[in-house]
């Protein structure tokens, strides 16, 4: 097990900055999760730790030593890629065995290892077969095994879900959550995927355009967002956030019920809203609409859970209401939160 350090990293490919200065310190033992849309440099940050891309500037530390020198293979890190790069003509055994092999280590070792990460990703009843033959998510458990083998100190794992259907991608994460916490090897995992980065990490970087825009735990990310990008980016559907004056004002959607139901603490908050579509979900409904004119006529959803009966019809006006508390302020020129501030 290890820490990783990453110290004011900085990654230029010609005249674009994929990093720009990051600092990170993961913890020993976590499971850290790089956040972030398409092309913010998450994989690039991942990569640099991993040793197969070099940083402009800046140092990555493995368990305290500066690894910038040293090649991938002598980092004590595994890497798990998107697509997991199986070797095709190998069975599942060799394939999962071939990281030790290249160590040269002896036969029976090799048996041993081999058979008990493959025991530990329920795939022994597989090891005969060759990748042609698996499923997509079988693969995946093939490529993790493979990473596991080497008892490494650290794994990177760069969207390893992603390959994966919806229904099975939610069981390899439960999957991959469990064996994580029991055998502790600190963890770097990139995805772009919020509700993943929220299922799976102790802590969140939540990253944009080369940066860290926000580090904290799934819960401080949601509930506190830094500033207007992470406000839009985590939840689902996402924070609301209406301009008016100097400030944007966020709401997430399912603090907002109709009026009649509300039933907060606190102090209340109205909005009228035009409601232009519902959408029914089964489990909760996302109504569609605009604001007053005197919010610039914005669009706001709400999200109400099944238990909220009260109909809408379209394009007829309804009060919303929230928790004076549970807004959010954000200034306008910045767009970064500032402390609460009236209406
Ligand atoms: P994705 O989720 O799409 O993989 P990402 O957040 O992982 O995105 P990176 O792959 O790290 O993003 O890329 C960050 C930026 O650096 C992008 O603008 C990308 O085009 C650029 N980039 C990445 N690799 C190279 C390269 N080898 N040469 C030039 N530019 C690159």
């Amino acid at each position: 097990m290890a820490t990783v350090e990453i110290q004011g990293i900085t990654k230029q490919f010609g005249t674009g900055q994929a990093v720009d200065g990051v600092d990170l310190f993961v913890n020993d033992g976590e499971f850290f999760v790089l956040l972030g849309p398409s092309g913010c440099g998450k994989s690039t940050l991942l990569r640099i730790v991993a040793g197969i891309e070099q940083p402009t500037c800046g140092e990555v530390r493995i368990g305290g030593r500066v690894v910038n020198e040293l090649p991938p293979q002598a980092r004590q890190v595994a890497m798990v890629f998107q697509s997991y790069a199986l070797y095709p003509h190998m069975t599942v055994f060799k394939n999962i065995a071939f990281p030790l092999e290249v160590q040269g280590m002896g036969r029976e070792a090799i048996g041993q290892k081999a058979k008990k990460a493959a025991a530990m990703f329920g795939i022994e009843h597989l090891l005969d077969r060759k990748p042609r033959e698996l499923s997509g998510g079988e693969r995946q458990r093939v490529a993790l095994a493979r990473a596991l083998v080497r008892e490494p100190a650290v794994f990177l794992l760069d969207e390893p879900l992603s390959n994966l259907d919806a229904k099975l991608r939610t069981a390899a994460r439960e999957e991959l959550l469990l064996l994580q916490r029991r055998i502790g090897t600190t963890t770097l995992y990139v995805t772009h995927d919020q509700m993943e980065a929220m299922g799976l990490a102790d802590r969140i970087a939540v990253m944009h355009a080369g940066r860290v825009r926000q580090l904290g735990t799934p819960q401080e990310i949601y509930d506190e967002p830094a500033d207007t990008f992470v406000a839009g980016f985590l939840g689902s559907p996402p924070m609301n956030l209406v301009a008016h004056g100097d400030v944007i004002i966020g709401l997430r959607p399912e603090h907002l019920v109709p009026k009649e139901v509300y039933r907060g603490q606190g102090k209340p908050v109205s909005f009228q809203l035009n409601v232009t579509r519902v959408e029914y979900l089964g489990a909760e409904r996302i109504i569609y609409g605009t604001l007053e004119e005197k919010f610039g006529n914005a669009h706001m959803l709400a999200r109400l859970s099944s238990d909220i009966t009260v109909s809408f019809l379209q394009g007829r006006r309804y009060e919303f209401t929230i928790e004076e508390q549970a807004m959010k302020y954000f200034d306008r020129a910045t767009e970064l939160k500032i402390r609460t501030r009236p209406l």
